[in-house]
């Protein structure tokens, strides 16, 4: 079963202190503890690192909270890059793996020593006509093609994927980069998203390892670190089984063993991107049943919408749902749960078993900790929500407050009826304080 990892009492003490619903709150005891049995799966290998996939949350205390754990920043944007920067993650505590990058985010990278991750053989010449210069170190990401496999079937396919270079394109690299003064060599690849399996990483591991093997005998490069990039799985439907940490770490101590050591490699620090294992169910978006509707399905109406958890309206993502206060109620009727933009697809579930729904009951859509809030945008000008921290102690705070609308008209251009856009928006907000 899944349950909420906070109480209905503490969201309603919540509300009730001013933060509306719909808003994501974060379980801090919970990234913690899954951060250290990271740490503790791969502690057999000396230079391993997290680097936490920024992408997946976005928000410096965030950051913070897995810096403090040891964890590293992985970027792919200028706004990364500032926020690993201000938490300080700067020098090799971050590294920047983007694609299709603009000069001035090199040089922002550079210029706060992150580790340049290069997605195509052309970012070479990029990458030196913005900075000048190549660092010390570099990594180069790589793409297999075909298709690829573990025990249990197909995963993915490499050979239909916009990232990463050939192998050819990638021995080139090397050498281009070691004639140019580049002196540690890292192997980045990213094959499968949300892999729920032990064997993925090392599967992935055992690629990357012979061909470090084989990088390092025809280039003569020296290769100090394997980055196995993010992809490791959640369990989103209850009973879906859960990826062991510890199982994974060790399938990977295999491999290494197997691989790197004997071809007297042992030194290669393992890098991982995870974002979603690191935060994905440790976050959770709280909405409030709002109507409901009878025609030819039965609907709930909830006041969050696709604009704050895009998953199951992009991808057709299941994501739990529990109704606080009725987690051990029978579950007697078939909703679609959704939101109120202008598109079919915003439904949070469909033909769902759930509890019978009453007006203002709060529901808790679970594992929205990692793509949840960062994949939000304003379609039908919906504002994005405010997220919450829970401490350990039970104790919470608001770590980014609600859009309101001057937020959203704030990027207009200074044209007249801007200021009464302006003025309305104002004049809303004191409507609203003046309710309270
Ligand atoms: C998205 C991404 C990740 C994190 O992926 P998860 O599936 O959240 O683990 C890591 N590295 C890169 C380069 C990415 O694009």
């Amino acid at each position: 079963m899944k349950k909420p990892f906070v109480t209905k009492e503490k969201i309603e003490e919540i509300i009730k202190s001013g933060v509306p619903t719909p808003f994501h709150i974060y379980d801090e005891k919970g990234i913690r503890e899954n951060a250290r049995l990271v740490q503790q799966a791969f502690s057999w290998n000396e230079g391993f690192r997290e680097y936490f996939a920024v992408k997946a949350e976005p928000n410096p205390v965030i950051l913070k909270i897995l810096q403090e754990e040891g964890c590293g920043s992985d970027c792919s944007s200028l706004t990364e890059l500032m926020m690993a920067k201000a938490v300080g993650n700067t020098g090799e505590m971050t590294m920047f793996s983007s694609n299709e990058t603009p000069d001035e985010e090199y040089i922002f990278a550079s210029d706060m020593g992150a580790i340049i991750n290069l997605d195509d053989i052309t970012m070479i010449d990029s990458y030196a006509n913005a900075v000048g210069k190549f660092p010390k170190k570099m990594c180069c990401r790589f793409n297999p093609g075909g298709v690829f496999k573990v025990s249990n079937g197909i995963m993915d396919t490499p050979g239909e994927s916009k990232y990463g270079m050939t192998d050819e394109q990638l021995f080139k690299a090397f050498k281009i980069l070691k004639e140019n003064g580049v002196e540690e060599f890292g192997i980045h690849s990213f094959l499968v998203s949300n892999a729920v399996t032990n064997d993925y990483y090392p599967m992935l591991a055992k690629l990357l390892f012979e061909l470090a093997v084989e990088l390092k005998k025809e280039v003569g490069c020296h290769i100090t670190f394997i980055n196995l990039s993010g992809g490791v799985g959640i369990p989103y439907k209850p009973g879906d089984p859960a990826n062991d940490i510890l199982k994974i770490g060790e399938g990977v101590r295999k491999a290494y063993e197997e691989i790197l050591v004997p071809a007297g490699m042992g030194d290669v620090a393992i890098f991982t991107e995870m974002g979603r294992f690191m935060t994905g169910p440790y976050g959770a978006l709280v909405t409030t049943a709002i109507h409901e509707k009878n025609i030819m399905k039965h609907y709930i109406g909830v006041d969050a919408c696709a604009v704050n958890l895009m998953r199951p309206a992009m991808y057709g993502a299941y994501h739990h749902i529990s109704v606080l206060g009725k987690e051990d109620s029978p579950l007697t009727n078939i909703y679609d749960v959704v939101g109120g933009l202008c598109e079919n697809n915003d439904k949070f579930a469909i033909d769902r078993m759930l509890p019978k729904i009453d007006m203002g009951d709060i529901l808790y859509i679970h594992d929205t900790g990692a793509h949840g809030f960062s994949m939000g945008y304003n379609y039908n000008g919906k504002l994005r929500s405010a997220e919450v921290l829970l401490h350990e102690d039970g104790s919470w705070e608001v770590i980014r407050r609600a859009e309101t609308p001057n937020d959203y008209f704030a990027t207009f251009s200074n044209l007249p009826i801007y200021r009464d856009l302006i003025a309305e928006a104002d004049g809303w907000k004191q409507e609203e304080q003046k309710e309270k």
